[in-house]
């Protein structure tokens, strides 16, 4: 049996050698030590069933042999060279991302993190259009360096003391507290009509792109209603403003499609990927049509992204993905997990509201008069971790419990997960 350091001495050396922004759950955390598909085991070989999959990373399930086989063999063949040299995995990568990705997106880049996707497709929206302002969502969440940081829309995750400008935020389509103070399909999306408003009055009508996510996952799991973003962008065209989707963490199946934009039946004109693209091997990507990407053309490299080992990586997941189908998969499951929510709702006066498409789906915790039900998601979380299921938590109050488990989750986990909230949820 192997021994570990355990979760004292971890805390013990985090505190003193990581930044404290690093960044974690549970008042009483346990130590990961190995995952196999939807399960995780601590110290004590305590087995937990992951209903967060590392925040929608592990589609595939964690260590899916398909995918640990490409990468060793990778390993073992040629870990490394950068781009200044010629390897045929990273193209291999890029025509079969532009077979899956909608409409024209079709030449990509390839960089290690859903950020740098971010932060490269704010830079070539600039480099196309000659502009320079942005337009974000307000609840949104693109990533941790200044610019991705700034086009972030929740302020939990906003910690630049010195805001940048050029960026500016409109309402996002969050219905259970509609920022127009209206009801959906009354309103006439009203908030996606705002983002004119945006545009006329806090822009100087230099506006590059507006960056979204189809689904908020940080934000709460907001899902706009259908014809949302194809309001947006017949909006952004009238202006010429590209829409950048961000898919880092709605892709690759989570929602019941290979890409969530794909429920909306609108064609972005760049969109940024990672997290899911390679099942947890550092990748990431932002792919653009032909005639935004051309104008590309200064040099630009990224030493570690998209190299041998995660280009064959995300080939293996990509297999996985639609080799099993499990983009349906993940529409089948989530419409039965999301049942099992509305029935909890039903009985649970705490679930304010149940949202999501496939298996990205989020339970607000409310108490009376829609509250958030700020300590009490704490509780839950702790609760449910201690009868072996790692839910998450997210939203600009961070009290909605989010249900984001590898899609290769089976009907009978997801019974389980349902029983155990009906009574952790009684027990408040
Ligand atoms: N975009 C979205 C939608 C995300 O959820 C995240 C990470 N949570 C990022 C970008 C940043 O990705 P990374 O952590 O890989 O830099």
């Amino acid at each position: 049996m192997a021994s570990y350091i355990g979760p004292a001495e971890i805390l013990n050396k985090k505190r003193k050698y990581l930044i404290p922004c690093v960044y974690h759950f549970y008042q009483q955390p346990m130590q990961l030590v190995r995952g196999q598909m939807q399960y995780l085991y601590d110290q004590t070989g305590k087995q937990y069933l992951d209903c967060f999959a590392g925040v929608s990373v592990v589609n595939c399930g964690h260590c899916n042999p398909q995918i640990t086989k490409a990468i060793c063999e990778q390993v073992n063949t040629l870990q490394h060279t950068t781009t200044i040299y010629l390897t045929e995995t990273i193209v291999n990568l890029a025509e079969r991302l532009a077979g899956l990705t909608p409409g024209r997106l079709q030449k990509s880049f390839f960089c290690a993190s859903g950020t740098e996707a971010n932060e490269g497709a704010a830079l070539l929206a600039s480099i196309y259009t000659g502009k320079h302002e942005f337009i974000s969502m307000r609840q949104g969440l693109h990533g941790r360096t200044k610019l991705t940081m700034n086009l972030t829309g929740l302020s939990f995750w906003r910690t630049d003391t010195n805001p940048m400008g050029g960026i500016s935020f409109a309402p996002n389509a969050y219905c259970y507290r509609c920022p127009m103070h209206k009801r959906y399909p009354e309103c006439d999306l009203a908030c996606a009509n705002e983002i004119e408003t945006v545009i006329q009055t806090a822009t100087s009508g230099q506006v590059a792109a507006l960056i979204a996510e189809p689904i908020q996952g940080n934000g709460g799991i907001i899902t706009p209603p259908p014809g949302y973003f194809k309001r947006m962008k017949e909006i952004l065209d009238k202006y010429n403003i590209l829409l950048i989707i961000d898919e880092v963490q709605t892709g690759f199946g989570r929602t019941g499609k290979m890409f969530a934009i794909e429920h909306y039946e609108v064609e972005p004109d760049i969109m940024t990927m990672a997290k899911a693209l390679a099942n947890g091997t550092p990748v990431g990507a932002f792919t653009a049509r032909p005639e935004i990407a051309d104008k590309y053309t200064r040099p630009g490299a990224s030493t570690l992204g998209g190299n041998p080992v995660t280009a064959a990586a995300a080939l293996a997941t990509l297999d996985v993905i639609t080799g099993q189908n499990l983009p349906a998969r993940a529409a089948e499951l989530g419409q039965h997990l999301k049942n099992g929510l509305l029935r909890l709702q039903e009985k649970h006066p705490f679930i304010g509201d149940v949202r999501g498409l496939g298996l990205m789906l989020g339970a607000e915790l409310v108490l009376a008069d829609q509250t958030p039900a700020i300590k009490e998601i704490d509780i839950v979380l702790e609760k449910m971790k201690d009868r072996g299921f790692l839910v998450g938590k997210n939203g600009p109050n961070r009290n909605v419990l989010a249900f984001q488990p590898p899609l290769v989750i089976t009907q009978a986990n997801l019974d389980d997960l349902l029983n155990h909230l009906d009574d952790v949820l009684s027990s408040l």
